[in-house]
């Protein structure tokens, strides 16, 4: 399989995670595919808005439904996500 060709696109959403309801159970973490979720077990996570592509993976992995979408309209980095360009 060949690596995919880094793409511009433009973010339309991206994920966002309620603190006071996230119980660190870690399993947003990792779904993610762009690696945009830190944190710890038991401790607070959150999405580095940067890398989120909106791909809502994390929010059908959150136990709690703690992580929501949210419109953004930012211009990202050339990243590779596996799509053409
Ligand atoms: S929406 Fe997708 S890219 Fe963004 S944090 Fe969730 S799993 Fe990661
Ligand atoms: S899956 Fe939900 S509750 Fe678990 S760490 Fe991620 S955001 Fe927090």
């Amino acid at each position: 399989m060949s690596t995919p060709a880094p793409t511009l696109l433009t973010r339309w959403q991206t994920a966002r995670i309620g603190e006071a309801q996230c119980i660190g159970c870690f399993r947003c973490v990792p779904v993610c595919p762009e690696a945009a979720i830190l944190g710890a077990a038991r401790h607070t996570h959150t999405v580095i808005q940067s890398l989120c592509t909106g791909c809502a993976h994390c929010l059908e992995a959150c136990p709690v439904d703690c992580i929501t979408l949210h419109p953004t309209a930012h211009l990202c980095a050339p990243v590779a996500l596996g799509v053409p360009a």
